[in-house]
C-alpha cells in the first residue's frame, strides 16, 4: 500500500514511522510511506501556507490554493483523499480494515485553526477523526490511522499475531495475556494456560475476553455477534453481578 501524507511538519513522522512494525512494513515492501511538506507546493518567495480567517476570529487557516495544488500533484483518479479532522467519521477497527484494502491513500493533516473549507469541497473524499477531542494538528492522527490500517495488511504482523483476534475485531475485547515468571507477587498464571490443551485455552480466552468486555466496555456488547453459548455466559456474569450487588446491563 502506498500512503502519501501532506503535512506542514514532516519531521514529526520520522520517529514513530521508522520504528517497530511501521518500519518492518516498509522494510518488507508492504508499505510505501511518503511524507510531503505542503510548503513545497507554495509559489511565493515567503512559502506562505496560511492566512487570517475571513470574518475575523483567532488562528490561521491553511490556504486552499496551496493545499489543492499539493493534493492534485499526488492524487490519481479514485485515490481516497482523507482529511484528518475532529469532525470526521470516527476511526474504528472496521474503518482501519477498510483503509487497509486500498492500494493508495492520501492523508491530509490540518494545523492551526484548520483548512479553508473549499479544500474539503474540492478534493477531500473522506474525513477521519481519531476521537472526540481536538489535537493541535493532524499529524498524530495520521500516524494513528496509518498504524491502525497497516497492521491489517497481510504479512505486516507476521508471526506476532493476527489483527483479527485482537480487541474489537469481532466486537468484543481480547482476554488477558501472561508470560514468565509463572508466579509474581502472589499472582499466578491461570492453570489452564499452563496445561497446553489448546481447545480449552481458546474457550477460556474467549470467556475471559467476554468477561472483560462485560466489566469494562459493556456498550460494545449491544453490537457484538455472539453465539448462544456466549449469550448464556453473559447471563452468568449478570447473575454473578446481581449476587454481589453490582448493577448490570441487559444485552437482550
Ligand atoms: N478548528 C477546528 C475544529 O474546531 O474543528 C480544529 C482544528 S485543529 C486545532 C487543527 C487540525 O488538527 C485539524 O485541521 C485536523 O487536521 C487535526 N485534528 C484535530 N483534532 C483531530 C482529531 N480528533 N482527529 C483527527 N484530526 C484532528
Amino acid at each position: 500500500m502506498r500512503v502519501d501524507v501532506l503535512t506542514l511538519f514532516p519531521g514529526m513522522f520520522a520517529g514513530p514511522m521508522n520504528e517497530s512494525m511501521m518500519w518492518k512494513a516498509q522494510d518488507r515492501g508492504l508499505l510505501d510511506l511518503q511524507i510531503h511538506d505542503i510548503r513545497d507546493y507554495t509559489q511565493d518567495k515567503h512559502r506562505k501556507v496560511d492566512d487570517t480567517p475571513y470574518g475575523g476570529g483567532g488562528g490561521m487557516i491553511m490556504r486552499v490554493d496551496v493545499v489543492v495544488r499539493a493534493v492534485e500533484a499526488l492524487a490519481s483518479a479514485g485515490t481516497p483523499v482523507i482529511l484528518m479532522s475532529p469532525q470526521g467519521r470516527l476511526l474504528s477497527h472496521a474503518v482501519a480494515k477498510e483503509l487497509a484494502g486500498h492500494e493508495h491513500l492520501i492523508l491530509l493533516c490540518g494545523h492551526y485553526e484548520g483548512i479553508d473549507d473549499r479544500v474539503r469541497q474540492l478534493v477531500v473524499t473522506d474525513e477521519i477523526s481519531i476521537g472526540d477531542y481536538v489535537l493541535t494538528g493532524g499529524e498524530l492522527a495520521a500516524m494513528v490511522v496509518i498504524d491502525a490500517a497497516v497492521r491489517h495488511i497481510p504479512g505486516v504482523l507476521g508471526a506476532e499475531g493476527g489483527a483479527d483476534t485482537d480487541s474489537h475485531a469481532d466486537g468484543v475485547l481480547e482476554g488477558p495475556h501472561y508470560t514468565r515468571p509463572v508466579a509474581f507477587r502472589g499472582l499466578e498464571v491461570p492453570t489452564i494456560l499452563q496445561e497446553g490443551d489448546h481447545t480449552k485455552i481458546e474457550g477460556w480466552r474467549r470467556q475471559e475476553g467476554l468477561r472483560r468486555t462485560w466489566q469494562d466496555r459493556p456498550d460494545l456488547l449491544f453490537d457484538a455477534r455472539l453465539t448462544d453459548d456466549e449469550k448464556y455466559l453473559l447471563g452468568q456474569f449478570a447473575d454473578e453481578d446481581s449476587a454481589s450487588g453490582k448493577a448490570s446491563i441487559s444485552t437482550k
